[in-house]
């Protein structure tokens, strides 16, 4: 498996020449604007694909998995089901018998092709259409009743005009090439396929030296099937030990089934064949649509690679895209306080809080203009609406130390604002009651009321101010 540069668990589908860095699904930078656009997170140019042989699990990692596929209720009811039928059919006298195994036969062939084709593209579960499926191809086990009647009349015929032993080597060749027919009757649907010899070796040589892992495989399962088959012929009577070696045979050729689905897909680049399904059993290995995952994925690898500055441009551009994203402004704040970018922050507060407060974030919204205060003790936010929200945020919070900050530098920020008298008479207030500094309370509200005599508030101002006679 090539593995992606940062992450080295999973396994990369793009990479990117003149970087040198493999990609995983979750490191490519998609490009919204034009889609099947897949961009390197560092260059920004188009990265290349690398084929999805080595992306795949290998099949030979999958025994376990092939195994316990056939165990889900459709395909163990379905099977059941046959079972039962093979059970009656026993009941019953000899020449309807007949029709019965012959129904079986069909059945079971049929569905192990379904699940075949299903595998092939790409699914790694059973079909659960139901027996919709089962519609479709159906001559599919008639075929393969003529393919394996091609292969036997062969060895027949080499055994009749030649000798034996060239029988034998033929037998084995077909023996061996017999995993390749059934895949290519199962995709392509077509016996004359499944014993044409190029097409055969084809198949085997697209797999390589793993095809013979394929074919070890599945005669280690058809030889546990005949064990299994023994023992219960010879533990149990005929009525009930022929149903269920029946069952347990049929649960072994599903999954053998699906095994030769499942090389197909993951040989699909090399034998040409389109999956359905992109070749993922993982749910968070999925490219990032999500927009700050995305942008934050593309900044790790930026910041990796210790390029502080086009990480910053990126996000900053990515900003300007999408300006009212809070989840992308809570990142670029993380961002510039782990890089202790000093003058970033305050300046980023500016678009950042307005959004906090819309979003009723207050403790961060806080905390953000605590710290630009602590960078910049004469930081001035830009909208004085936020600013006296942010007061009276710090007030609600009994945060009066920061309210004071923030009011205290309102007349000089903002002279002529229209919440201006609103503004010093919480000022005043905080002065007097949190900061014991009377004198310069009764100052600023003995100029508010010669200034504001029409203001709306007046009395409530005089009220005070009366007060703190
Ligand atoms: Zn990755
Ligand atoms: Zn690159």
């Amino acid at each position: 498996m090539i593995a992606c540069t940062y992450h080295p668990k999973k396994p990369a589908r793009r990479c990117c020449e003149s970087c040198h860095i493999n990609l995983c699904q979750q490191c490519i930078k998609i490009d919204n604007a034009i889609q099947e656009k897949f961009l390197c997170p560092i260059c920004e140019s188009q990265t290349k694909h690398l084929g999805y042989a080595h992306a795949i699990e290998p099949f030979w990692r999958r025994l376990g998995k092939v195994l316990r596929y056939p165990f889900n209720p459709f395909t163990l009811s379905y099977l059941a089901g046959l079972t039962l039928f093979l059970f009656i059919a026993m009941l019953i006298p000899i020449p309807f018998r007949w029709i019965f195994f012959i129904f079986i036969l069909y059945a079971i062939v049929k569905y192990a092709f379904a699940v075949l084709e299903h595998s092939a593209r790409g699914f790694l579960t059973p079909p659960d259409s139901g027996l919709g499926h089962l519609t479709k191809n159906n001559w599919i086990p008639l075929q393969y009743i003529v393919v394996l009647g091609a292969f036997l009349a062969i060895i027949w015929a080499v055994w009749t005009y030649l000798t034996l032993g060239l029988a034998i080597i033929t037998a084995a060749s077909l023996l061996y090439l017999m995993p390749a027919s059934i895949m290519l009757l199962g995709v392509t649907g077509n016996s004359i396929h499944a014993i044409h010899p190029i097409a055969l070796l084809d198949v085997t040589r697209a797999i390589g030296a793993n095809y013979l892992l394929l074919w070890l495989m599945m005669v280690v399962i058809a030889l546990a099937d005949g064990l299994i088959g023994l023992a219960i012929e010879q533990g149990l009577p005929t009525l009930i030990g022929l149903p269920s070696g029946f069952f347990i045979s049929s649960l072994l050729l599903i999954a053998n089934f699906h095994l030769l689905g499942y090389v197909v897909y993951q040989y699909h680049e090399t034998l040409g064949y389109d999956v359905d399904q992109d070749f993922t059993e993982d749910e968070d290995d999925l490219p990032s649509t999500h927009s700050a995952d995305a942008i934050r994925q593309e900044i790790h690898i930026l910041l990796e690679k210790g390029d502080y500055e086009t990480a910053k441009k990126r996000l900053k551009h990515k900003i300007i895209k999408e300006p009212n994203n809070l989840e992308i402004h809570h990142f670029c704040h993380q961002f510039l306080t782990e890089q202790n970018d000093r003058p970033g922050i305050p300046r980023h507060a500016q678009q950042y809080l307005p959004l906090l407060l819309a979003a009723k974030e207050n403790n961060q919204a806080i905390n953000v203009i605590k710290l630009s205060y602590a960078i910049n003790p004469d930081y001035k936010i830009k909208d004085a609406n936020i600013a006296l929200k942010l007061a009276q945020l710090a007030i609600a919070q009994h945060e009066k130390g920061l309210a004071t900050t923030i009011l205290s530098h309102y007349r000089t920020h903002y002279p002529g604002d229209k919440n201006m008298v609103e503004a010093q008479f919480q000022y005043a207030k905080l002065l007097h009651e949190f900061h014991h500094d009377t004198a310069q309370a009764k100052m600023i509200l003995r100029s508010l009321i010669g200034r504001h005599s029409q203001h709306p508030k007046i009395e409530l101002l005089t009220d005070y101010w009366n007060k703190l006679q």
